[in-house]
């Protein structure tokens, strides 16, 4: 019922060069991906266009890792939803924990660029997830079901995913187990029940996904895909990832 989705963040590694490379030799190996998987790379902006290019007649997509919430203006540095659309996005991430954490984005203006971003057409992704403290506190469940409604708020679900991202697994090696991640993620689907068909929207788990682990937290009734950050730096491991052997 929900495609799976395996997204590639690469932050901010990778120039034009570098793209390049890594799509000579991923874009071949992705026709043994099965067929029913979306698979998309979100690289910086200035290698969207690269990579929309080399990937034009494959089934990659590719998405940004930011937007800004307005159609144009006087703001100095930051890409529209429009510009995005022009350069050949598809998705585009919110929220990712960096932004909240580095950049000061709050829900209120992250729910601006899911808004903006459905208007142009582009699906976004809402990241959300829990710090560490949080999680000791035995906060997890609430503080991601207030990030969800404070995202979605007045949205319609059925045209974003939701990424489950909890803080202290991002880049640490430590990954939330199967089973925990399959406990938030069903809570987050209580959460969107709230607000429409929360069957239809797809969930990605996010935080130190390798090969070793996609299989296992693929197996897991409401983990709908992954977001990888390191690992999808690497044509070969990410390539891995996406070709997942399903768990009977
Ligand atoms: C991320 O950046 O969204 C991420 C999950 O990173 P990593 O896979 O490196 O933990």
């Amino acid at each position: 019922m929900r495609r799976p989705l395996i997204a590639g963040n690469w932050k901010m590694f990778k120039t034009n060069p570098d793209t390049s490379v890594f799509l000579a030799e991923f874009l071949p190996k992705l026709s043994d991906v099965p067929s029913g998987r979306d698979v998309l790379l979100c690289p910086p902006f200035l290698s969207i266009a690269r990579a929309v290019g080399l990937a034009a007649g494959t089934p990659l997509c590719v998405g940004a890792q930011n937007v800004y919430p307005k159609e144009n203006g006087a703001f100095t540095g930051e890409v529209s939803p429009l510009m995005l659309v022009d350069a050949g996005v598809k998705y585009c991430l919110v929220g990712h924990s960096e932004r909240r954490a580095y950049f000061g984005e709050v829900d209120t203006f992250l729910n601006e660029k899911v808004r903006a971003l459905l208007e142009v057409g582009i699906t976004p992704i809402v990241c959300v997830g829990e710090t560490l403290e949080q999680r000791e506190a035995g906060q997890a469940e609430s503080v991601v079901a207030e990030q969800v409604r404070a995202g979605l708020t007045g949205v319609a679900i059925t045209s974003v995913v939701v990424a489950y991202e909890p803080v202290w697994a991002i880049g640490t090696g430590k990954t939330a187990s199967a089973a925990d991640a399959q406990q938030m993620h069903a809570s987050i689907r209580t959460v969107l029940a709230a607000l429409g068909e929360a069957e239809l929207v797809r969930i990605l788990y996010g935080g130190s996904v390798k090969a070793d682990n996609i299989a296992e937290l693929m197996a897991m009734p409401d983990i709908d895909g992954a977001l990888v950050g390191g690992a999808s730096l690497d044509p070969s491991s990410f390539y891995a990832i996406c070709n997942y052997v399903e768990k009977g």
